[in-house]
Order: C-alpha cells, then sequence, then structure tokens
C-alpha cells in the first residue's frame, strides 16, 4: 500500500474509533461534566487505544472531565514496571501506579493446573475500585470491547443459563462506583490496528503463566468463524443486545405474563366496517 493510502486508512480508522467512543459516551450518558474519570490501564491494548481516545475526546469535548491513569502492578513474575511509567511520563496525564501482590494470593488459593483469571480479576477490581474512592474519582473506565461483551453474552448463556453480558454502564454492587465501558461500540479488529499504528507498548497479561478461561477463546473462535462466513453478524448480536422484547422471552420477572388479561372492548371501526362489507356480500350472493 502507498504511503498516501495507509495514511488514509489510519485517519479512517482513528476517526471510525473516535465516533464508536462518541456514540457510546452520548448513548449513556457516560461522562458528565465535573467527572474524574480513573481510566483502568493494564497494559493491554485495549486499555490503551482507550486511554488515547479518551484524550482526544477531552481536547475536543464541550465539557470539561478528568483523567487519571491507573495501573496495578500485581507482582507477576517478568511484570516489567518501567514500560507504562515511561509512556504515561510521555503524557500530559495525571497517573498512579499501584503495587499489590495479587499473584502470590492467586498462586496459593487455586490448585495447580486451574486458571487463575477470574480470582486474579476479582482482586484486581476490588483495589482498582478502593482506589477510586480514595482519589474521588466519580466514573472508572474499563477497556472492554464490543467483542468482549458479545463473547461474555455467549459464555453466561453456555456456562450459567443466563442471558446477560457486560453493560457499557454500571453501578458497582456496593455503589460505591460507577463503571463505564467506552469502547463498548468498538471492533477488536479495529483497536487491534490501532495498537499496530500507534505501537503501544503492550504488556502481556498472561505473564503470570495462567491463561484466560479457555472456553471464551472457544467463544472467540466460534464467533470470529461466523463473521467470516456472514460479515455483519458480531454486530447484529450486538444490536440484539441493545434491543430486547422481555415479552418474547420467558423471563417472569421481567414480563407479567400470569397478569395476562384480554382488553377486546369494542370492535374498532376498521373491524367493524370489515364485518358490514363481509355481510353485505353474503346478502349479495
Ligand atoms: S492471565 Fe491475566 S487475568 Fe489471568 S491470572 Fe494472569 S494476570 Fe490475572
Amino acid at each position: 500500500m502507498s504511503i498516501r493510502k495507509n495514511q488514509l486508512e489510519a485517519n479512517k480508522l482513528q476517526k471510525r474509533l473516535r465516533r464508536n467512543v462518541g456514540q457510546a459516551v452520548a448513548d449513556y450518558n457516560m461522562i458528565e461534566s465535573g467527572d474524574r474519570i480513573m481510566v483502568c490501564l493494564s497494559g493491554g491494548k485495549d486499555s490503551y487505544a482507550m486511554l488515547d481516545i479518551l484524550m482526544n475526546l477531552q481536547k475536543n469535548a464541550p465539557i470539561d472531565f478528568e483523567l487519571i491513569a491507573v495501573n496495578l502492578d500485581q507482582k507477576q513474575p517478568g511484570f516489567p514496571e518501567a514500560v507504562l511509567p515511561a509512556y504515561l511520563d510521555g503524557l500530559d496525564i495525571e497517573y498512579h501506579i499501584l503495587e499489590k501482590d495479587t499473584y502470590s494470593i492467586v498462586t496459593s488459593k487455586i490448585p495447580e493446573g486451574k486458571t487463575y483469571c477470574s480470582l486474579c480479576s476479582r482482586l484486581r477490581r476490588g483495589t482498582l475500585y478502593g482506589f477510586a474512592e480514595q482519589i474521588g474519582a466519580t466514573k472508572v473506565a474499563l477497556g472492554h470491547h464490543r467483542d468482549d461483551i458479545v463473547e461474555t453474552l455467549f459464555l453466561n448463556m453456555f456456562f450459567q443459563g443466563k442471558l446477560k453480558a457486560m453493560p457499557p454502564k454500571l453501578l458497582s454492587d456496593d455503589k460505591k462506583n460507577i463503571l463505564i465501558r467506552p469502547l463498548a461500540y468498538c471492533r477488536e479488529t479495529d483497536l487491534i490496528a490501532l495498537a499496530e499504528l500507534k505501537q503501544f507498548p503492550i504488556i502481556p497479561c498472561n505473564l503470570c503463566g495462567s491463561q484466560d478461561g479457555l472456553q471464551r477463546n472457544v467463544v472467540k473462535s466460534m464467533l470470529i468463524g461466523w463473521e467470516r462466513e456472514f460479515p455483519g453478524r458480531i454486530d447484529s448480536i450486538f444490536g440484539a443486545i441493545k434491543n430486547i422484547s422481555p415479552s418474547q422471552l420467558a423471563d417472569v420477572s421481567l414480563f407479567d405474563f400470569t397478569g395476562l388479561q384480554l382488553d377486546r372492548g369494542t370492535l374498532s371501526d376498521s373491524a367493524t366496517l370489515e364485518v358490514e362489507t363481509h355481510i353485505r356480500a353474503l346478502n349479495l350472493s
């Protein structure tokens, strides 16, 4: 590809991602004037992209809000602790690197051969949400994207018997934090392309030797296969998450199936006319 064509593609990619984030922010009222947003930075491609796009939005938005980048060093062996500070020093942003050895807790509690990820992420969330309260953050931004949300939908259906995914905005169970997912409308392929374009210094998550539940990888491959065969299918599934008809499902807590009542009232004008026309036709024949 020529340099000019590359440049055009790169511009289109960035515009598309910024538009996706702007739309999600607007649809869910994710950012309000005066917000102090703690941006969770793991060192993975998604959180780098989120910070990059939010910083751009901050420059161009008609409202004022603050961004604070926060990374948790979980003490996995080989964690390159200099990488994120070096990256963040180059940006004009307040940042904090927290240190908590969740790695030792996880490895001591989870039997060998089992994946650590679910306990690890629970401990990480606890520390980060506590810190958000401490620094007076009004929102906590997480880097989950559209494909993460769709994968979670299928994982919950397949293994939990639940129709639930990950919402773009959520009040934490203890009501002490509002979580936002500004990348909710972004495709993972776009985020991969942005990471390449911007050469983000990515830190792999699986330094601990664990790997995210194999089942997530299976669901991911299933979705990639579907998308290859039927382009647009992931968008369509994501659209379904935003367009729910409780009366066409079977959850009695969401729709009052037991209380269904007939309401025929009187025959409507058009129905009366139809009946009269029918009778007249019979009389004529
Ligand atoms: S792979 Fe990532 S999420 Fe899973 S246990 Fe290791 S550090 Fe935690």
